[in-house]
């Protein structure tokens, strides 16, 4: 496995690659690796000739005041995990390569950036279609892997990815989850014991609102309030959001309808975690 710093190198390689006809797979990652990302790098092994993995925590996607600066970096952790998963190259740029000082053009989408995380993030899905794109024009992916974890993340990919013909096929993969019900994300790392305890109340309220979708619950407001109030029980925990979306579009649905999806924030202390589940009809 081989660790590339530049992106005239990456490019490089991405190139001579598509000259032998071999298929790409990128996995897009911040580091600070888990079971969640592992996940994807083996779809993307089992799915490709040659996968890169990103590492590169992307500031344009951070507003202020948020955990830019604090997030963790561990290249060394990162790499030999990747190496374990049959990975080719893990692509770790420099900022200042990836964004020049005199970077001025990024991608910005319009209606489904709005809600959930992009409500509560202004400017952050500006930053990840920027960077996603800017991966794509880099690594020249056949297939690129996205956790169904970050959902409205996902829907967003899979809209620029359509609206711009990007030569690109996005696969989503599930959410992978502690022992405990907990979604894996690098953000854990921030939790003391008693708030990894406390943070239960996400998965508990996930899959709490998924049996009452199950069971036949079709209002949003009730959903909501039943999910609400588990999160309200613990005292560790404030809620940021708990909305149902339409599961295409991420706009604010009264009834869950064919496909919706349900998501929500929740800062445990200081850490901001998010969970969700997809509801499609017949599936
Ligand atoms: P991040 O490094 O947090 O930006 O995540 C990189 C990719 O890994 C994104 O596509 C995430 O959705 C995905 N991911 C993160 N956590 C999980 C998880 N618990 N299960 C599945 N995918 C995940």
């Amino acid at each position: 496995m081989e660790i590339i710093r530049t992106v005239a190198d990456m490019k490089a390689r991405a190139a001579a690659w598509k000259a032998e006809g071999l298929s790409i797979g990128l996995v897009p990652t911040m580091g600070s690796l888990h079971e969640g990302h592992e996940s994807l790098m083996d779809a993307a092994r089992a799915a490709s000739d040659r996968v890169v993995v990103s590492v590169f925590v992307n500031p344009i996607q951070f507003g202020p005041g948020e955990d830019y600066e604090a997030y963790p970096r561990d290249l060394e952790r990162d790499a030999r995990i990747c190496e374990r998963r049959g990975v080719d190259v893990v692509f770790h740029p420099e900022v200042d390569d990836m964004y020049a000082p005199a970077h001025n053009t990024f991608v910005v989408m319009e209606t489904l950036t709005d809600s959930l995380c992009g409500a509560s993030r202004p400017g952050h899905f500006r930053g990840v279609c920027t960077v996603v794109t800017k991966l794509f024009n880099i690594v020249q992916p056949h297939r690129a892997f996205f956790g169904q974890k970050d959902a409205q993340q996902l829907a967003i990919i899979k809209r620029m990815v359509a609206d711009l013909n990007m030569n690109v096929t996005v696969v989503g993969c599930p959410i992978v989850r502690e022992a405990d019900g907990l979604a894996k994300s690098s953000r854990n790392a921030y939790l003391s014991a008693e708030e990894r305890q406390a943070a239960l109340v996400l998965s508990r309220a996930i899959f709490a609102g998924k049996a009452a979708v199950e069971a036949g619950e079709r209002d949003a407001a009730a959903l909501k309030a039943l999910m609400g109030g588990i999160i309200e029980a613990e005292p560790l925990a404030r809620i940021d959001y708990v909305e149902v979306v339409d599961g295409v579009t991420m706009q604010p649905t009264d009834a869950i309808g064919a496909m919706a999806l349900v998501a929500m924030a929740v800062y445990i202390g200081s850490t901001r975690l998010i969970d969700n589940f997809l509801y499609e009809e017949g599936e």
